[in-house]
């Protein structure tokens, strides 16, 4: 339904907008029209335009309402004052009471201590923040939502103008970011690992719109939907022809083809072109509000849902600018493409033979495109600060995903250097496969449990490829984290039925739900823990929520459908939460009996030992579990009060420490005579001196991730257990310093690998 009264405004604003534009005076004059045209239609005594210079500096261009004279005089810094805060964070503020807010910054040349109320917004354009527009009132205005959309619309028109006439020139600002030819190396965080050398392709060139105010409104409202519809179409070919090797990269697709289906954004898209935009523009409009709404969030998930929006949005603005993507085949062989942010369709629109590597502006490790690129294992660096403007297309670029760095231009030394590490880690992984089919045997003949961990289908290939014996921790959190709704139990069992097909009679343990902390699910609802870690979260969640457990261990029983089955609860700190979810799974056995559908042939219960109060209480644990698995990750973080992925404070306690190694050393002597099976499944496992030293303790049972299971291998293979339990013994009495250097010494001494 036209909503047109409310809207008229906005509307009548946009056309005067474009005739004052059209009348092709000089910029300047220009934007002094537009500032008095918006102060008389919102009935504001003050509108100004602050535009970006070089040197991060904002200067006043036009304005109605202050000193005539402040123009090109005042000048304020990014994050200086409430317009370079509004810049700083590309995103609105509207004020009734601005003089009082923190970040007010007075100038005395504006004349501008009169005006008690403010709001402006960011004037962005393909991302990137070119200025301010700024309205202020004397008396104390609440400006409303509705008006703050009508100065970000006009916000929109402005940046094409500022754009198009050049009137700060591109290369002045272009010079805040360095961009040069010079070498350069940028740092970010690892998306998925690996190293690869490449030629950078941009991704997403930017989509100029060139039209924003729209001439017939209800015609934009058709291109737009006839525009929804090819989006539809593409993807549904996607779902047809790509080849989906897992089912997480057809559940992506899935998730994102619902999206193209949000009826709530397709609403927003058409009350933006209701207000006078075009469909391009309205597209934009509605993806920069929800992004102005949840860009700030470091929530994963909803990081995610951005992405995926931004995704369908570049999508729509292709066909709707009539732009036409870049020919594939003009793309180079070895591309690294360079993006602020993908979708998971994104990345898949790319020639995989000729896609090396990966580099993001934003990104998170557990979204979606990192899922589907570790998939692929292409390696992608993510959090690159403003790599897209330092980065020109065609530039030589290594993403070292190790090292969590980008080099752009590389020195021609470097590049060897990089050549060779590429060529190195190839001639270990023949080294490590080449172990593939021995076994993770001590040269005195302890025959060692060496298994991996995994969290999605395509993780499982690497139990042939590693030769690993099992999967000792399952991560079931991460399917949960790429679906918008709580999977129901079909389509739970189907997963775990996969896991255990391809696992072919390998041992499997599957960790139930770990999420709360910072792996937040919209359904479920834990937004808000101040200390996430030590939160609602993994068991706490499921027993205040036995529903959910219970569904998901019959999904577990299903699968199984008769097999052995291995399931393991998390964060378990005390007893009786391990006695109330071994009551759950008892229930759902009891449940498959009733129905006469096949129970586990053999079933092994297990806990996460990562809450150091268990310690305290293993002689009434045993009783209840058939192995308990040490996920060193957690249990560091808490013994240390040491939060795991704070990077300041992260190596500052050694895992080779004395009170870790005497805690876990007291733990197996406990257990180990029980019958009850020690693992360890934290990161430490992983590493051939933590390794050798988690087995010289008494550890027999390790599981890590794929990679590491080669090396961790050789390690084992060129040890003397006899030999490293005695030297631990000793080594344990020591006085209070990290074993880290003592065993590298005795390693060396005795050939271990390590
Ligand atoms: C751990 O805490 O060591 C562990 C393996 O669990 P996660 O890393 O999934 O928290
Ligand atoms: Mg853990």
């Amino acid at each position: 339904m036209e909503r047109s009264t409310p809207l008229a405004g906005p509307r009548m604003l946009l056309k005067r907008l474009r005739d004052t534009m059209a009348r092709a005076e000089s910029v300047e004059v220009t934007l002094g029209e537009v500032v008095r045209l918006v102060a008389n239609e919102m009935v504001a005594e003050v509108c100004s335009i602050y535009l970006l210079r070089a040197g991060e500096v904002l200067e006043l261009f036009a304005t109605q309402g202050l000193n005539p004279s402040a123009v090109h005089a005042t000048r304020l810094r990014v994050g200086e004052g409430l317009v370079g805060d509004i810049a700083a964070h590309g995103r609105p503020l509207a004020l009734d009471d601005a003089q009082h807010h923190p970040q007010f910054a007075y100038r005395p040349e504006t004349g501008e201590e009169i005006y008690h109320s403010l709001a402006g917004v960011p004037i962005v354009r393909a991302g990137r923040v070119l200025g301010v527009l700024v309205v202020q009132n004397r008396t104390r205005r609440q400006y409303d939502e509705e008006e703050v959309e009508t100065l970000q619309t006009i916000a929109m028109v402005l940046a094409e103008l500022v754009s198009a006439s050049h009137v700060v020139s591109p290369n002045e600002v272009q010079q805040v970011d360095g961009i040069g030819l010079l070498p350069l190396r940028v740092d970010g965080v690892q998306l998925t690992p690996g190293v690869a050398i490449g030629r950078a392709v941009l991704h997403e060139p930017r989509i100029v719109i060139q039209r924003v105010v729209a001439e017939d409104v209800e015609q934009e409202k058709v291109r737009f939907l006839e525009a929804l519809r090819g989006v539809r179409e593409d993807v549904d070919r996607m779902l047809e022809a790509h080849d989906m090797q897992s089912g997480e990269q057809r559940e992506i697709l899935e998730t994102f083809r619902m999206f193209v289906d949000d009826r709530g954004w397709a609403e927003r898209v058409r009350e933006a072109i209701d207000s006078g935009l075009t469909a391009e523009a309205g597209v934009q409009r509605a993806f920069d509000d929800v992004r102005t709404r949840l860009g700030q969030s470091t929530d994963p998930y909803i990081r995610e849902r951005l992405s995926d929006l931004q995704d369908l949005s570049n999508r729509l603005l292709l066909r709707l600018t009539g732009r036409v993507a870049t020919d594939p085949s003009t793309l180079p062989d070895d591309m690294i493409v360079v993006a602020r942010d993908m979708g998971p369709a994104e990345l898949l629109d790319y020639d995989r033979n000729r896609l090396r590597g990966v580099v993001l502006e934003e990104g998170s490790a557990l979204s979606h495109v990192a899922i589907v690129a570790r998939a692929l294992d292409i390696p992608v660096v993510g959090r690159a600060p403003n790599v897209l403007a330092r980065v020109e297309a065609g530039d030589p670029i290594v993403v070292d995903g190790d090292n969590a760095q980008v080099l752009v231009r590389p020195a021609e030394d470097i590049l060897q250097t990089v050549h060779l590490a590429i060529d190195a880690r190839a001639e270990r992984r023949r080294k490590y496969a080449a172990l593939r089919d021995l076994p993770p045997a001590t040269r005195d003949q302890a025959r060692i449990s060496l298994n991996m961990n995994a969290g999605l289908l395509i993780d499982m290939q690497h139990l042939d490829d590693t030769g690993a014996d099992g999967v000792g921790l399952y991560r079931t959190e991460i399917p949960f984290m790429v679906r918008s709704e709580f999977p129901d139990v079909d389509a739970q069992a189907w997963l775990y039925g996969r896991v255990l097909d391809l696992a072919d009679g390998r041992p499997v343990v599957f960790r139930t739900l770990d999420v709360g902390g910072d792996k937040v699910l919209p359904y479920i609802g834990a937004f808000g823990d101040e200390n996430p870690a030590m939160g609602w979260r993994a068991i706490r969640i499921g027993l205040d929520r036995p529903a959910m457990l219970r569904r998901q261990l019959r999904a577990m029983i299903l699968a199984a459908s008769g097999r052995p089955l291995s399931i393991m609860f998390p964060m378990i700190a005390e007893v009786t939460e391990l006695l109330r979810a071994r009551h759950l799974l008892d229930l759902e056995l009891d449940r498959s009996r009733r129905r006469g559908q096949p129970v586990p042939e053999r079933l092994r219960v297990g806990v996460m030992f990562e809450v150091p109060a268990l310690a305290w209480q293993l002689d009434s644990l045993v009783p209840h579990v058939d192995f308990i698995s040490i996920g060193t990750n957690d249990l560091l973080q808490f013994l240390y009060a040491a939060d795991r992925g704070n990077t300041r404070i992260a190596g500052r306690y050694d895992s080779l420490s004395p009170a870790l190694l005497r805690l876990l050393h007291f733990v197996v002597n406990k257990v180990r005579p029980a019958g009850v099976d020690v693992a360890v499944c934290g990161e430490m496992a992983g590493r051939p001196v933590e390794a050798l030293a988690l087995l010289s303790i008494g550890i027999r049972s390790l599981s890590m991730s794929p990679g590491a299971i080669g090396p961790v291998k050789a390690m084992i293979r060129s040890l003397d257990l006899n030999e490293s339990a005695g030297f631990m013994t000793t080594a344990l009495t020591q006085p209070d310093r990290p074993l880290r250097e003592t065993l590298r010494l005795f390693a060396a001494d005795h050939a271990i690998e390590i």
